[in-house]
């Protein structure tokens, strides 16, 4: 596999993609390729009036209504006369294959993240069937996807999952956009490239001649299936490898978990994967977008990555981007930290010790005395009325203790507790001997306002380790061990 590393000269992720320092302008530029040239930033734009039962037209993009929605319905019923040859569904599903690939591979990670290099000829393949693909142009898929990263679920997120599920599939193409909401990038090196400019300029001819025309004549020249190529390897085609990419940006948002970062919406999960050649990996992908991986398993599917692997074996594709499995894998421990603290600050650990009263150790003993169920270890008082009954070592022992110190005794003089034991007993604790060894030293240095170590989670709580309880005396007095 490939070793490429990104290192000092060469960032792993444009810093101008990334860096907040630069604040500009929330308004494209009108050079920008998703920006209607007419637009004039003065004038107050549709989207900004509320929508109603009389102007909801106005908020539509019938143009993309059409043809999103409008030619794949006229392209099913159609389909209904159309009789199907086994070539001709070969085709198709070949041809889904290798369209789907160009948004993958050729729109996303090449062109959009540049994860890895390719040489001309898979630059014109790519530019190819990803214009067959139908999603625009190589430049501004590329340029909102840029968005889409720089400004993941915020409002200058173009395709964001916060306005709903269906809203980052397709419906921020389907309503019209307010320019003023999407956010700048900079896709100067989409600007350099010949094989980008080219597409872009001739757009509209890439996609007739690659969506239509092209599936339409290897069908009619190959078996004489003019019509059945235009019918399932064009128009419904189109439609099939336009949703699932669209899953990219809707159904890996949703669905699945979130191993490297929970911040923000992307997740991973099998599913997503199957649909979208691989893309489905998206939590990971998210946080280590110049990757040219997605999954990083063997055993996970991510026929992209296969692909870009075999690229580079024949020579079409270099400079493969990877991250070192050192740097992802302390993304995946520090997500699994942040978890294991949310669960652990739901558990009772007992009253913290600071916020314990102080007790005499003659008003101990005298409450001991007069009935209630005190016990004393390492200067901590527990009140174990409740619990006697309960007791695993029965009634007598735990009896034996109360109104003493009996720190040596419950730290093996009699029984060495357990790690639950030491647990379950600061459930119970409730109040601090004055002078009772470290703990009262402790609550001293805490009144002071000394620097007292604890060790905390990101939220302020204590970590409580096994075997590092307050009431656990790590040497038991040599005394008490015959006992
Ligand atoms: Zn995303
Ligand atoms: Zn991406």
């Amino acid at each position: 596999m490939p070793s490429h590393q990104p290192t000092a000269g060469m960032s792993a992720v444009d810093p101008a993609f990334i860096s907040e320092d630069r604040k500009p302008s929330p308004v494209a530029k009108s050079s920008e390729p998703n920006r209607n040239k007419s637009y004039d930033p003065k004038k107050p734009h549709i989207t900004e009036t509320p929508m109603t039962r009389y102007n909801f037209y106005k908020h539509v993009n019938w143009l993309n209504v059409f043809l999103i929605v409008g030619i794949p319905m006229i392209g099913l019923v159609t389909a209904w006369w159309t009789p199907l040859y086994w070539q001709t569904a070969l085709w198709s599903v070949a041809y889904y294959f290798a369209t789907g690939l160009g948004i993958t591979a050729g729109y996303h990670r090449l062109w959009a993240h540049t994860s890895y290099s390719a040489t001309l000829p898979l630059k014109m393949f790519l530019a190819f069937v990803g214009g067959g693909a139908v999603e625009g142009s190589i430049r501004w898929w590329a340029r909102d996807h840029r968005a889409h990263h720089r400004y993941t679920d915020t409002d200058k997120d173009p395709y964001s999952v916060r306005k709903g599920l269906l809203y980052s599939h397709f419906g921020w193409m389907l309503m019209k956009q307010n320019p003023k909401r999407i956010g700048r990038t900079d896709i100067s090196d989409l600007n350099d490239d010949p094989v980008v400019v080219w597409q872009h300029r001739h757009y509209l001819k890439v996609v007739f001649f690659c969506g239509l025309i092209f599936p339409t004549l290897v069908a009619g020249l190959g078996w004489g299936d003019y019509w059945g190529g235009f019918i399932y390897a064009g128009i419904l085609r189109i439609f099939f490898v336009q949703q699932a990419t669209f899953c990219v940006n809707s159904l890996a948002h949703w669905l699945g978990d979130q191993p490297f970062d929970d911040r923000n919406s992307p997740r991973d999960h099998i599913i997503t994967a199957l649909v979208t050649l691989g893309e489905g990996y998206h939590n990971f992908h998210h946080e280590f977008p110049s990757d040219y991986r997605n999954a990083i398993e063997w055993h996970q599917y991510d026929p992209t990555k296969w692909s870009i692997w075999i690229w580079k074996q024949l020579g079409l594709a270099y400079d493969l981007k990877q991250f070192r499995s050192n740097e992802i894998e302390k993304g995946r421990v520090q997500q699994q930290q942040k978890k294991l603290d949310q669960k652990r600050s739901k558990l009772d650990w007992g009253v913290p010790l600071e916020q314990l009263p102080v007790m005499e150790w003659d008003d101990y003993v005298d409450q001991a005395k007069n009935g209630r169920g005190l016990i004393a270890v390492a200067g901590v008082v527990h009140d174990v009325t409740d619990f006697i009954k309960d007791h695993p070592g029965g009634k007598a022992m735990i009896k034996s203790g109360l109104g003493k110190d009996a720190t040596a005794i419950f730290n093996g003089g009699v029984y060495n507790h357990s790690n639950a034991a030491h647990n379950l007993l600061s459930t119970m604790r409730v109040g601090v001997i004055r002078g009772g060894c470290e703990v009262e030293i402790w609550k001293r240095a805490q009144r002071e306002n000394k620097d007292v170590q604890y060790v905390k989670d990101d939220a302020g709580n204590r970590i409580v380790r096994a075997g590092n309880q307050v009431t656990k005396i790590q040497e038991a007095p040599e005394s008490a061990g015959a006992a």
